[in-house]
C-alpha cells in the first residue's frame, strides 16, 4: 500500500499521489471524545450499550470487544450478554426481550452474523425500535425511508460523518453507491439523497451493466460488495472521493473493494483500509447509543 502519510497543508494527510486520505480512526477518536464531554456535561447519567455474542467465531469476539472499548472512553456503560453457538433460539429470544425491557439498558446490538441455524430476523424483531442502535429492524427501515426521528445503521452514518468532517459537497453532486444491502448500501443511498444532502444517487450491484462507467460519472464512490480490488482507477474520476466499506480477508491481510494503490493517484479523498470506514462504524454505534438514550428520555436532548 502507498505510504498516507505526507502532510498536506490543511493539517490532513495525502497519499503519495495527492488524495487527501479519510482517516476513520482519528475521525472516531474526535467523536468518542466529543461523546465523553457530552456525557460528562450532562451530570454523567449511565448510558448503557448492550451486546448479544452467540458463538465462538473468532472476528465477532474481537469487534464485540472493541466495542466495549469504544464505549468505555465515550464514559458509556456496557453489557454484553455471551452465549455458546448451541444455545437455542428460544434463549437467544429470551436474552434479547430481557434487554428490550429493561430500562436501564439504551442499545441493543446483536453481533451478526448468528451462528447458522438462527432466525436472525426474528431476533430482531424483538429489539425496539428506539434501542435498535444497528438501525436494522423495518421500523428503523422504516422510520429511515419516511424521514422520521430514529436510529439509522452505523456503517452508512459513519460515512456520512466522514464525508461531513472532510468537507466533501454533496449537494447535487453525483454519487454512486456499488452494494444494495439493508445494512450498508440502501440505507446510505437513501442518506445520500436526503434533503439537506442532496447528492444525485445511482445504486449499482452484481447485475449493473458497465459498471465503470456508471462509476467513472460520479463525484462519490462508494464500494460495499466485499470484492478485493473491485474498483480500480478506472472506475475514478480526476478528484473524485472514493469510500470503501468492503472488507476481504486474503492472506496479505484486510483488504477493500478499492485498488487503493492504483485509486490514490487520482481521486481526491480516498479512506484506507483498514482504519477507514470500520473505526467510523464503531464510533456511530456510540453516537446511535446516546441517540437511543435521548429517544428514551433518559439524557437531555
Ligand atoms: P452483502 O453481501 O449483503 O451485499 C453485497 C452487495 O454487493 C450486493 O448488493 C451485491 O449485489 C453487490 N455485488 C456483489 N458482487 C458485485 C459486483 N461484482 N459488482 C457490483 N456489485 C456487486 O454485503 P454487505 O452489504 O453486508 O457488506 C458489504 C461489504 O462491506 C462486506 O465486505 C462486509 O464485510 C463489509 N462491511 C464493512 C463494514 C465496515 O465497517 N467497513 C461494516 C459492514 C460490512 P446483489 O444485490 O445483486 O447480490
Amino acid at each position: 500500500m502507498s505510504d498516507p502519510i505526507s502532510s498536506a497543508p490543511e493539517g490532513f494527510a495525502r497519499t503519495a499521489g495527492g488524495a487527501i486520505v479519510m482517516d476513520g480512526n482519528r475521525r472516531r477518536d474526535e467523536m468518542v471524545s466529543e461523546l465523553a464531554s457530552n456525557i460528562r456535561a450532562a451530570g454523567s447519567p449511565a448510558v448503557c450499550l448492550a451486546t448479544v455474542l452467540v458463538g465462538d467465531d473468532a472476528p465477532s469476539q474481537r469487534y464485540v470487544r472493541n466495542k466495549h472499548l469504544q464505549a468505555a472512553k465515550a464514559g458509556m456503560v456496557s453489557r454484553n450478554e455471551v452465549l455458546p453457538a448451541d444455545a437455542g433460539q428460544a434463549r437467544v429470544e429470551d436474552v434479547v426481550s430481557a434487554l428490550a425491557a429493561d430500562p436501564e439498558v439504551h442499545g441493543i446490538l446483536v453481533q451478526s452474523p448468528l451462528p447458522p441455524g438462527y432466525d436472525e430476523e426474528a431476533v430482531l424483531r424483538l429489539i425496539p425500535a428506539d434501542k435498535d442502535v444497528d438501525g436494522l429492524t423495518s421500523e428503523s427501515m422504516g422510520r429511515l425511508v419516511r424521514g422520521l426521528p430514529g436510529l439509522v445503521g452505523c456503517t452508512p452514518l459513519g460515512v456520512m460523518r466522514l464525508l461531513e468532517r472532510y468537507g466533501v459537497p454533496t449537494s447535487g453532486r453525483r454519487a454512486v453507491v456499488v452494494g444494495r444491502s439493508m445494512l450498508v448500501g440502501l440505507p446510505l443511498t437513501l442518506l445520500l439523497a436526503r434533503k439537506g444532502v442532496d447528492a444525485t444517487v445511482t445504486i449499482a450491484h452484481s447485475r449493473t451493466v458497465d459498471l465503470v462507467d456508471v462509476c467513472r460519472e460520479a463525484d462519490i464512490v462508494v464500494g460495499a460488495v466485499g470484492q478485493a480490488g473491485l474498483i480500480t482507477a478506472a472506475h475514478v474520476k480526476p478528484g473524485a472521493t472514493v469510500i470503501d466499506v468492503g472488507i476481504s480477508r486474503t492472506e496479505a491481510g484486510i483488504v477493500g473493494d478499492v485498488d487503493f494503490d492504483a485509486v490514490q493517484a487520482v481521486a481526491g479523498h480516498i479512506t484506507p483500509m483498514p482504519g477507514g470506514t470500520g473505526p467510523m462504524t464503531i464510533a456511530c454505534l456510540l453516537e446511535n447509543t446516546l441517540t437511543a438514550a435521548r429517544l428514551q428520555g433518559a439524557f437531555p436532548l
